[in-house]
Formats: structure tokens, C-alpha cells, sequence
């Protein structure tokens, strides 16, 4: 239950360090009153989260939207422990090595970092000065890094910190299959089976391939972008069938966890926003800049 936003005023006018009142509004930014955002912005110490999917093929077995929908999943779970405004729907990211599969949505490059942009620029313009993209897509894993690192182009007076990296961590229930299982194979199905099981259609998991067909022979140190098809043309990586309830809930688990411990070190952080701004104001005149 949420507070409407008289009550929720009326209380913490009351009891302005009722956490519990506080903590009654919701973490979603499009189910939150204008009065109500105010109130959550500040309760989020201006922490928001920006949790980013995509709409491309899970094997034969998953949804579309598997990666923002558990994204989503995660996201929400760990501000139910340390609370962060959550923004809506968002997966215009990189998936060009899955247009030949249908309901791919790729947009291209430019409007890829145009609206990523613009997007944090706009959450930040309503207060969210430190804003935490938290990857659910494995094809973003370039594109993040490279965003964040062109934050220093221009000043801003926020900060923008990626969450990316491996969600399953070592321990928990062992692993049915063996080899490479990176793409709606055994963790990724057995996440959704948590997030959204009556999404998941167990049965169709074996009627495709997730094998990897490896037929480039190039070296490791090179790059190529049909890499991906080259391997798992399919797009589809491991052996979804296999998956369980409780290898899911470790992982997701997991997440949620490192989520949370994300968001706790953000808050905590004082020195991003001084050094960048220092930065900034040094990179104006580079020739005065003293070591
Ligand atoms: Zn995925």
C-alpha cells in the first residue's frame, strides 16, 4: 500500500525522520505523484537507478524482453532494502548481432547515445545527481563503459555509474550443464523462472541449438562483430532446459545484492562529483594545469 501524497506530506511534516512513512512511497518514477517525486528524490539522497534492457530473442524458450524484465526484476527488489527512484522502461541499447531474429528492436548508434544522454541529462534536471545504470544485457557491455567515460567531455553536475559485471557468483546449487551459457542458457532461464515463470516455456528449450559453432579461427586479441553469430547464430548460447528454481534464486540473489551494494557506495560517495568538477575546470585551460 502507498501513501497518497496528502498523507504523505502530512507525515513527514510530522515525524520528518519517519523513515517508515518515507519508505511507503513507491521507487517508480511513472507511478509517483509530482508532490510525491519531490519526496522520493529526496529520500533516494538523489540516487537513482536507470535499469536498462532490450527487446531481442532468448532462444526458443524466453521472452523478448527476458533482460528487462529482470532487470527490472532486480532492480526493484534491492530498493526495497536501500531505496533509489526507479526509472521506467528503458532498452534502446546496442543489438545489432541480433537483427536477423524477429522482434529485435535496434536502434542505431547516434540515437543509442543520444537518448541515453538525454535521458540522464533529463533524470538529472529532476534532481537525480547520481544516476546508476544497471546492465541487464550482455550487448551493452561496450556501450556503457564508453558513455560513462564521455561524461568528461562536457561538464555535468551529476554523476553516472555503470553496473555491469558477472551476476552469478561462486557457491550455490551446481551447475546441470557444462560449457558456455551465455545467452538464454542455464542461469539466464533459471533467473527468469523467478522473475517471470509464467514467461518461461521449458518445454520449447531444446527444439534450437545453443551450442557454440566457433567458425571463426582468429585470434583472441582480435575483435570482429560477427563474432556473436559466428558462434551462435541461433542467438541463443547453453542449454535452457536444464534450468531450476533455486539455481535462479542464487543468482538473482546475488544481483539484487550487488545492486544494493552499488547503491549504498553511490550514496556514500562525496568524491566523484568534487574530482569531476575539478576536472572540469582544469580541462578549460589544460596549460595551467600544475602536476
Ligand atoms: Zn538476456
Amino acid at each position: 500500500m502507498r501513501l497518497k501524497s496528502l498523507s504523505a506530506i502530512t507525515l513527514l511534516f510530522l515525524h520528518p525522520l519517519n523513515v517508515h512513512a518515507q519508505s511507503k512511497l513507491s521507487p517508480k518514477w511513472e507511478e509517483l505523484t509530482a508532490a510525491d517525486f519531490r519526496l522520493a528524490i529526496q529520500h533516494s539522497q538523489r540516487t537513482c537507478l536507470l535499469p536498462f534492457g532490450i527487446l531481442e530473442k532468448h532462444g526458443p524458450h524466453l521472452p523478448l524482453g527476458t533482460d528487462l524484465l529482470n532487470v527490472r526484476y532486480a532492480s526493484l527488489r534491492a530498493v526495497e532494502q536501500e531505496f533509489a527512484v526507479v526509472f521506467p522502461e528503458y532498452y534502446f541499447g546496442q543489438i545489432f548481432e541480433a537483427k536477423h531474429e524477429p522482434g529485435t528492436v535496434a536502434y542505431s548508434m547516434d540515437i543509442q547515445l543520444k537518448l541515453l544522454q538525454e535521458t540522464a541529462d533529463e533524470m538529472a534536471r529532476n534532481g537525480c545527481k547520481k544516476i546508476i545504470i544497471v546492465n541487464g544485457h550482455g550487448g551493452n557491455s561496450y556501450l556503457l563503459p564508453y558513455f560513462a567515460q564521455a561524461q568528461l567531455d562536457r561538464p555535468h553536475d551529476y554523476v553516472l555509474y555503470v553496473l555491469d559485471g558477472e551476476r552469478s557468483r561462486p557457491g550455490g546449487p551446481a551447475k546441470k550443464s557444462s560449457g558456455i551459457d551465455y545467452h538464454a542458457g542455464e542461469n539466464e532461464t533459471s533467473n527468469t523462472i523467478v522473475s517471470h515463470p509464467d514467461l518461461v516455456h521449458l518445454d520449447r528449450a531444446k527444439s534450437e541449438s545453443g551450442a557454440d559453432l566457433n567458425r571463426l579461427s582468429l585470434p583472441d586479441q582480435s575483435y570482429t562483430g560477427i563474432w556473436w553469430y559466428s558462434r551462435f547464430p541461433n542467438h541463443y548460447s547453453g542449454d535452457g532446459s536444464v534450468a531450476t528454481k533455486e539455481l535462479g534464486e542464487w543468482n538473482v540473489k546475488n544481483w539484487v545484492d550487488a545492486i544494493v551494494e552499488t547503491i549504498r557506495a553511490v550514496k556514500a560517495d562525496t568524491q566523484s562529483l568534487k574530482l569531476q568538477n575539478e576536472f572540469y575546470e582544469k580541462s578549460r585551460h589544460p596549460l595551467d594545469t600544475q602536476p
